[in-house]
């Protein structure tokens, strides 16, 4: 995907989805985000992907999004060894590297949970976002839209998910998108987030995970 000029963008925000992918709500967010004609970037669990979802992951890769790295079994990785952290890493990013043609440039640790070890073990830039606990399915579309809208700026990452059936998040997207769009801001990738702004993010060695691209202090 070709980027335009630094000094063309205005506001730029990066919608990200954890959890993924899968047939039931991935889609519906793509369906989404081509309605509006914008891009997000999907954070996959490696285990999740099989024959068919890998046909949803090349749609969003086709449509411009951005595919990234959520470890392979979606466990907290904090106590993890080296050798663990490496083959849960490795085989997400081989396989959306065989899905999709390129490797995955960003990594989410599950549950957020980082450590030393774990910083250094994966050479990727760390994401982490502004949530708004759309995971539990008690906080309703409303609380959704109010909790997203309450945390945007310029330059910031929104964490949601496109886990299995979540389809309040999709009822609160069609909200925020349009909303969004309206206050003037661009929705980007993380990679075009963080060039828009000039940065060359930084990895887990230098203790960075960034929920703001404009971040200036690490972890
Ligand atoms: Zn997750």
């Amino acid at each position: 995907m070709a980027f335009k000029d630094p000094k063309e963008y205005g506001k730029v925000i990066a919608l990200t989805f954890d959890d993924g992918p899968n047939v039931t709500c991935t889609p519906k967010v793509l369906d989404l985000l081509e309605k509006y004609g914008i891009r997000a970037s999907f954070f996959l669990i490696g285990d999740n992907i099989d024959e068919q979802s890998a046909e949803v992951v090349k749609r969003a890769y086709a449509m411009g999004c951005e595919i990234n790295n959520h470890s392979r079994s979606h466990q907290p990785m904090d106590s993890f060894t080296t050798r663990q952290i490496k083959a849960e890493v490795e085989y997400t990013s081989k396989l959306i590297e065989q899905t999709v043609g390129e490797p995955p440039r960003f990594f989410r640790p599950p549950f957020i949970a980082v450590s030393d070890t774990l910083f250094d073990s994966v050479d990727l830039p760390f994401i982490s976002g502004k949530g708004c606990e759309d995971w539990e399915e008690s906080v309703s579309a409303q609380e959704r839209i109010d909790r997203v809208l309450s945390q945007v700026e310029d330059g910031v990452i929104i964490l949601m998910h496109d886990q299995k059936f979540n389809f309040k998040t999709v009822e609160a997207l069609e909200t925020i998108i349009p909303e969004l769009l309206s206050r003037g801001y661009e929705f980007v990738t993380v990679s075009e987030l963080f060039y828009a702004k000039g940065i060359t993010p930084r990895t887990g060695k230098d203790r960075f995970i960034y929920s703001n691209c404009l971040q200036t202090t690490n972890w």
